[in-house]
């Protein structure tokens, strides 16, 4: 089926997925942008309030739709899934949200679907991983968001205790999109300067500041009762990414083949991304503290693998 590359077509029209549609529209990056939801008044009611914004906006068709929608899409994003409940651990909801990540990336297969296809549902890197094995495709075209936001919050995090914006910070967050996760700060670089040469660099409590990047998403979502915008502006940033085939090197959750003393399960690592997906996967330089908690990572989300694969 030959690829539309103005179409989108996002699972899920929940929290996340409404609000990526929504950002999507208003970046102008698709004509055609289609929600897809087991709750098809949800999707329809959706659908229908980013059409009446989009009269003020890029032109774009924004409907609802069912799977053979999906079939020609250029990416498909898939946000359907079980939501933690209160201080519920992202992980603890993986069974859940295993069979639905499943049976959508099967149905979107069966609909023909050679594109990208973009997980974040949580837990993500699972997510991910299942979602490719569901769906066939090659593994770098199935790509989970990961630690894109988790990146992102490091950096604004960083930035306000330096007094620079955040877009001068270059950070990142690598291994699972959860407690585990990993922040970088032996190559985070302000203006090319490392941040122990930094006078607040060096001063700076980065068991703390990694605390709270982890801890951002809990923080948020006990105040509203979820996340959205964070991760909806991550789904943004990749699609474009995809779309206009930039190569730009993003922290996304990718099958991990060897890079940093980790392969066979899906994490975030450092990925070159165009047309087709993940086109080459980085391993940056790490401390031996870093490295070692990378390591644990992969553990434990290898962990998660095994026990779903226990209950399929
Ligand atoms: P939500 O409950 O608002 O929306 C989920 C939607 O999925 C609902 O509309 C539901 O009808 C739909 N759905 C359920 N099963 C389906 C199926 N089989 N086929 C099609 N649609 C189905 O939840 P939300 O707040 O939008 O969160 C969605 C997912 O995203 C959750 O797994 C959540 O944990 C995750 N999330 C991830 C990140 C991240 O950084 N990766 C951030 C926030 C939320």
């Amino acid at each position: 089926m030959a690829v539309r590359f103005d179409k989108v077509a996002i699972i899920g029209a929940g929290h996340v997925g409404a609000t990526a549609a929504y950002a999507l529209m208003l970046r102008g990056l698709f004509t055609d942008i289609v929600l897809i939801d087991a709750d098809s008044a949800r999707a329809q009611a959706e659908a229908l309030d980013i059409a009446d914004a989009n009269a003020l906006a890029r032109p774009a068709h924004v409907r609802h739709g069912d799977y053979a929608e999906a079939g020609d899409a250029a990416i498909v994003v898939i946000t359907a899934g079980a939501s933690p409940q209160g201080e519920e651990s992202r992980l603890s909801v993986a069974g859940r949200s295993a069979a639905i990540v499943a049976d959508c990336a099967r149905r979107v297969a069966e609909a023909g679907f050679a594109g990208v296809m973009i997980v974040a549902s949580n837990p993500v890197d699972a997510m991910a991983q299942v979602a490719q094995r569901a769906s066939g495709l090659p593994t770098g075209q199935v790509i989970g968001t990961g630690t894109l936001l988790d990146s992102a919050r490091f950096r604004r995090r960083l930035a306000d205790r330096l007094g620079v914006a955040p877009v001068s910070v270059e950070g990142m967050v690598l291994g699972e999109h959860g407690d585990s996760e990993v922040a970088v700060f032996s190559g985070v670089r302000i203006g090319g300067v490392a941040l122990d040469q930094l006078r607040d660099g060096a001063m700076l409590d980065r068991a703390e500041l990694a605390r709270e990047t982890m801890r951002a998403g809990y923080a948020i979502a006990h105040g509203k009762g979820h996340t959205s915008y964070g991760v909806a502006t991550a789904i943004v940033r990749l699609c474009e990414a995809v779309r206009r085939d930039e190569q730009v090197v993003l922290p996304v959750s990718t099958l991990a083949q060897g890079a940093c003393g980790v392969a066979g399960v899906y994490l975030s690592l450092p990925c070159v991304i165009g047309a087709l997906g993940v086109a080459r996967v980085l391993a940056p330089e790490l401390d031996a503290r870093e490295a070692d908690a990378l390591r644990r990572s992969a553990t434990i989300l290898r962990g998660i693998m095994a026990e779903l694969d226990g209950q399929g």
